[in-house]
């Protein structure tokens, strides 16, 4: 059987580290939040808390549920408070340096049978294994935006990946309600592999002015039927994020095809890195989104 996952570390609080928490947490396992910046720590509790009274409030949830599930989570401003975790995720900002260091700096403080997984979007498992002391219990588990609603996950062994780790990283996501896809891998895996270079492809079309921001977000939803217009999606997904998923796609297959638009490159520039920020592709401080271009 697969070493059981009972508490789960998440090291970086934003969209991401939040919704991995919740999920968690509502299929019943601890969870042990940690981010560099503890004001951080106090927002994740907050959304979650929201998120879920959302899903009462729909019937997804009960309230005993929500009660229960949010007992399960703490807050640490230390690694030290991930000591007895039986899997850590990484979930901080999508810079491979940053990354690197959080391994470095955590691995010490964890149990030896301590799992440790990232959420990266795009950058080598291989590579980001070998900044940790246990690179065949390291992998990669990407979760999707946003996590509570969407039903995928991917897994990415790297090259030193044990079975055992891969075995009870699937029993894992599937007590999480999550289905999953095996990715090689390769930059950016499978979804973002075929995602960010069309999100790219539209930023190009407004870049070269062939459509202003609705006519190509409109365009795709009624034309292709996406649920959301790519450049709705990019300031959803981060803008940030956006640029580096395309430098690692265009630095790792070396294409010129995935050459991060120079309109995304001056978005995140000025800060304007989409939702998360108040300002991307549209203006989030009004009651309604209005584009900027
Ligand atoms: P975010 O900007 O919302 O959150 C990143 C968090 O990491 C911030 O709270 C920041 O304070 C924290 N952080 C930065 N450096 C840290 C450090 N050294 N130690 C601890 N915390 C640190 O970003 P996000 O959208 O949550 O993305 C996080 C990760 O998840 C990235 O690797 C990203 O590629 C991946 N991801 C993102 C999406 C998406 O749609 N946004 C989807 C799947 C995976």
């Amino acid at each position: 059987m697969a070493q059981s996952i009972r508490k789960v570390g998440i090291v970086g609080a934003g969209q991401m580290g939040t919704g991995i928490a919740h999920v968690c947490s509502l299929a019943g396992i601890s969870v042990v939040l940690h981010d560099i910046a503890p004001p951080r720590l106090k927002d994740a509790l907050a959304t979650i808390n929201g998120n879920m009274s959302r899903q009462v409030s729909r019937q997804r949830i009960t309230e005993d549920e929500k009660l229960a599930a949010l007992k399960l989570i703490t807050t640490v401003e230390s690694y030290d408070g991930l000591s007895d975790c039986d899997l850590v995720i990484e979930a901080a900002t999508e810079k491979e340096d940053v990354k690197r260091k959080i391994f470095i700096e955590l691995c010490p403080s964890l149990k030896p049978a301590a799992l440790v997984a990232s959420n990266t979007s795009s950058i080598s498992i291989t590579r980001l294994a070998s900044a940790t002391d246990r690179p065949e219990k390291f992998i990669g588990i990407h979760f999707m935006n946003p996590v509570p609603l969407m039903e995928l996950v991917e897994l990415i062994r790297g090259i030193a990946t044990a079975d055992a780790t891969f075995e009870a990283s699937k029993e894992f996501v599937t007590k999480l309600g999550k289905t999953i896809a095996v990715s090689e891998d390769f930059p950016a895996f499978i979804v973002n592999r075929i995602l960010l270079p069309m999100i790219n492809e539209a930023i190009y079309t407004l870049y070269e002015g062939v459509g202003n921001v609705v006519a190509i977000d409109t365009a795709m939803k009624l034309g292709a039927h996406h649920p959301m217009g790519p450049l709705e999606l990019a300031d959803f997904i981060g803008l940030d994020t956006c640029l580096s998923v395309m430098q690692v796609l265009h630095e790792g297959l070396a294409d010129s095809k995935y050459r991060p638009c120079p309109l995304l490159v001056k978005y995140v520039e000025a800060g304007w890195l989409g939702k998360k920020a108040g300002r991307g592709f549209y203006d989030y401080r009004g009651a309604k989104p209005v584009p900027t271009r």
